[in-house]
Parts: structure tokens; sequence; C-alpha cells
């Protein structure tokens, strides 16, 4: 199924990807409108950021409470403007209902201002640290999770005192619209949390329109030219970026338990997850007893029913690509193959003993397939787990030595004897490094993001030597050399 996005080049439209039905159309934002709409997020932002911790997070939770109250609406869009079915749809809503209820319940805690020890030099001074709101944040979203994903950067941003102007997927525009939407009812506040669409020039419109902070998730290539733009102001970026996400299985593992949550992690959402697992290495003492399992597991399920069709189509080539090249370079089919593609849906591929510059290792595939490889140990098993360009999350399956593997693997985020749950813990800072960007949504991490530190210092008292003067006497001097020694020598 094709998809004409966009019409005659002012008008968006998206489509059911199962059925290529209409869902939603929207006129695309000219660069006048988006500026328009980041100077009415200025204007609006002035009243929001000088209302009180508590009123903020009185209005946000109120906003929370109406998307769980209409969450019929949006779990029926979620499916058929993106097409995931009625687990992954619940799924992403909780955790979006997660996220947003812990920014509201602990901005003002984490954001409150804190004196910090002056230090001997300075010991007359009172020190302070105040976090500001950056101003207005543009936000780039993505489509595979086109509510959980960008509600990552806004709830994060709003309950900062922030005012947000998003850009959503083409392929997502009306869950954009929703959410901006019910935040207009809950709230009954214009210019603070507003939408404009279009395709990705729309996006390039956005980072070039004055906003004070673009926090960006998508893929490394177009980080890359949404940082050229924002270089061109100084912009500064959040890039929240793709992954190949890798799973370590010991020789102590849980099999049975590694294999169904290696298969979850690999086909939930039809494998479109940033911090999707897409490899595996399993140390060869257990490798026969793993694959075993995730093979039944794999044989079990059906896209379609446990999971929805690819949103995107031109992801399919990709997908093909990936199985068809890891045969053509060795690997083998555990489960399925190239048949597995058939549009809009792919069912579950298991290929093994890839090798390691093949497409399928190295690239993101974002579909339903993973790769497993035996390794004589666990040192090799980390080795090539660290070996590609991403760095987002991974995942261990040992009884005893989770910790210490966890500890070695270069990435921002794992998760030890399960898949992805760091994801659905509000607290914890959400990023990775290297290809897979840099800056951390969620926690408390999540709410610095969005703030810019104040420092500040005042005099309380003459000191006997007076530093900040140009008449200084000379006893003051000694007193300064006194002091740097001091220093120096602790
Ligand atoms: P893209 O990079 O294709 O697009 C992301 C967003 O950027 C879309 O809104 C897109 O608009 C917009 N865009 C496209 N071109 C430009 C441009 N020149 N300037 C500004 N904005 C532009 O990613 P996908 O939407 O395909 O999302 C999938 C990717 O997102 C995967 O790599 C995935 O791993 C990653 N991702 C990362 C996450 C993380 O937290 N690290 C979470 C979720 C996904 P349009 O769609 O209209 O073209």
């Amino acid at each position: 199924m094709t998809r004409e996005l966009v019409d005659s080049g002012s008008v968006l439209r998206s489509v059911d990807p199962v059925y290529g039905a209409e869902v939603a159309r929207y006129p695309v934002a000219t660069r006048d409108e988006v500026v328009a709409a980041v100077d009415g997020a200025r204007r609006g932002r002035i009243e929001w950021a000088g209302l009180p911790a508590t009123e903020r997070r009185r209005e946000l939770l109120r906003w929370k409470r109406l998307l769980h109250t209409r969450r019929a609406e949006i779990l029926a869009l979620l499916t058929r403007e993106n097409g995931k079915v009625g687990a992954d749809a619940e799924i992403e809503l909780t955790l979006t209902l997660h996220h947003l209820d812990w920014a509201a319940r602990n901005a003002g805690r984490v954001l409150r201002s804190r004196r910090v020890s002056s230090g001997l030099l300075m010991v007359n001074q009172a020190s302070r640290i105040e976090r500001q709101p950056c101003g207005v944040i543009g936000v780039i979203g993505p489509w595979n999770y086109p509510m959980y994903t960008p509600m990552g950067s806004i709830s994060y941003a709003l309950a900062a005192g922030n005012a947000v102007v998003f850009k959503p997927s083409e392929y997502t525009p009306a869950i954009g619209q929703w959410l901006a939407d019910t935040f207009v009812t809950a709230t009954g506040r214009a210019g603070v949390f507003t939408v404009v669409h279009g395709p990705g020039a729309t996006g390039a419109q956005l980072c070039r329109a004055g906003v004070d902070k673009l926090a960006f998730t998508g893929s490394a290539p177009t980080g890359r030219k949404v940082m050229a733009a924002c270089a061109e102001s100084l912009t500064p970026v959040l890039m929240e970026l793709g992954g190949k996400d890798a799973a370590i299985v010991a020789e102590d593992a849980d099999l049975q338990r590694a294999a169904r949550a290696v298969l979850w992690g690999a086909t939930m959402n039809s494998g479109q997850s940033c911090a999707g697992v897409e490899r595996v290495y399993v140390v060869a003492a257990v490798a026969e007893r793993f694959l075993e399992a995730l093979a039944e597991a794999a044989r079990a399920v059906q896209a379609g029913r446990d999971w929805g069709p690819v949103t995107m189509p031109g992801q399919l080539a990709t997908i093909t690509r990936h199985i068809e090249s890891a045969l053509a370079d060795g690997g083998t089919a555990l489960v399925g193959g190239p048949e597995s593609v058939r549009a809009p849906y792919v069912d579950a591929v298991v290929l093994v003993d890839v090798p390691q510059d093949s497409a399928a290792i190295r690239e993101e595939t974002f579909g339903p397939v993973v790769t497993v490889n035996r390794v004589p140990d666990l040192d090799t098993a980390i080795a090539a787990a660290n070996a590609v360009d991403y760095g987002l999350g991974a995942v261990v399956f040992s009884k005893r030595h989770g910790a210490s593997i966890a500890q070695r693997l270069e990435v921002g985020m794992v998760s030890v004897n399960d898949v992805i749950s760091y994801g659905a813990v509000p607290a914890l800072p959400f990023g990775g490094h290297g290809g897979s960007g840099f800056g951390r949504i969620h926690g408390e991490a999540g709410l610095f993001e969005f703030t810019t530190p104040k420092s500040t210092t005042h005099r309380r008292f003459h000191l006997p030597v007076e530093i900040s003067a140009h008449n200084r006497r000379r006893r003051d001097e000694w007193a300064l050399t006194a002091i740097s020694r001091l220093v120096g020598m602790r």
C-alpha cells in the first residue's frame, strides 16, 4: 500500500496503514505560520512559566486525567493512524500517563532553587542555583511511538515551565493534534502547547523559527540535518536517535524467560522500537537450548494478531534487504525468511550466525527481525554488542552476573533479565550516546534538560580581605596567597 501524504504541496493526509483509508487531513503550515506558532508560544509561556509549580502540577494532572477519561478515542486513533494492535496501543497510553504523572508531580521538587557552599575564597557570599525554563521548546517526533516518544519531551518541558511547539511525523499528525487539543481542553490555555503540521521541511522550518531548544526524536540521518539547521542560530538540541540494541544471554540465564522476552522485545510494535532487541549474543554452551525455545516461541506468534502492520511502507524494502543480505553473507534463517514480508505485515524472523559486518547487524532494521549469534564466552559477547555505532539500550540475561555485564556495555540504558523496563520507570533518564544521540528525556535529567541553571551569589558581609577591588592592601595579597596555598594543599 503506498501512501500519498502530501496533496499538491499544501495538505497533509494521514491514512490507515492497513486499509489505506484517510484518517485525517491538515493544511501544511507555511513558514510564516511556523514562526507565528513560535511567537504565540513565546507569549503563552510568560503566564505558564510564572505560575507557581503547584499550579502547573494541578493543570498537568488535570490533563492527564482527561487523557485517561478519553482513552478510548486515543486507543482507536493509535490503531487507525499508526496500525497498533490493542496491547501495543494500551502500553503506549499507559507509559504516556505514567511519565506525565511523574513529571507533573516531581518538577517542583527537582527544579527548586538551592543553596550551595561558597567555598573558602567566597565565604562571605550566599550562593544559589536556580533552574529556569529554556523558553519555547520545538519538539520533532517520530511515528513509531507517536504519543509516548514526543511526550517524553513534551511532558517534561511543560512541567519545567516551557511552552512547546510540536511537529508530529507526517504519518501520525492526528495523534499529535489530539494531544494538543486535549491540553487546551484541560487547561484552557492557548499558546502553551501547539502543533504545526507538515513533512520534514516543516520540521526544518521549526528549527529556524526562533525556538530556544529543539528536542528531536528520530533517525540519525535526520538528526544530523536538524543539528545543522539549529547550528545556524546556536539553538541547543536534544538528540534521541535510533538504536541497534543487543541482548546477551549468559550460561546461567533462565533460557525460557530469555527467549520469550527477546521475542517480545524484537517483535512488539512490529519491531518498530528504537530500543527493541535487534541482535542477540548467546554463549555457545546454552545456545542450542536458547534457540530451540526462541524458535518455538516465534512460531507461535503472528503479525496481524500479536503486532500490527509496518507503519511506513518504505521500511518493508529495508527489512527485506536486511534479511536477504544476512542470508547471502552466510547467516541462516531459523524462523521465517524473505517470505515473512507480506505487506503491510511482517512475521517474526530469526536469523542465526550472521556475520558482524552484515547490514542486519550494523543498521537499524526496524522490523520484527532478530539475529542470534553464538559466541564462545561473555567477553566476546560484550565486545560484539559494543561493536556498532549505536549506543542506546541493551539487555542482559544472567542470574548472577547481570550487574557486571551491564557495567561493561557502552549504552545509555540496560535491562537485566527483562527487556526495555527502564523506559517504563519515569525516574530513570532515557537516552543513549554515539550514533544514538545525546541528552536525556525522563526523570530528573529530563527535567534539567529543559531548563538552564542560573547561578547567583549574594555578598552578605565584608571580609577583612578585599579581593574584588583594585585598591588591595599588601596584607590582602598575602591572605590571597595563603588561601591559594591552603586550597592547593588540601
Ligand atoms: P525520521 O528521522 O525520518 O523523522 C523524525 C521526524 O523528523 C519526523 O517528524 C520527520 O517528519 C522529521 N523530519 C524529517 N526531515 C526533517 C528535517 N530535514 N528537519 C527537521 N525535521 C525533519 O524518523 P522516523 O519518524 O522514521 O522515526 C524512526 C526513527 O526514530 C528510528 O531511527 C528510531 O530508532 C528513532 N526513535 C528514537 C527514539 C529514542 O528515544 N531514541 C524513540 C523512537 C524512535 P516526517 O515524518 O514528516 O518526515
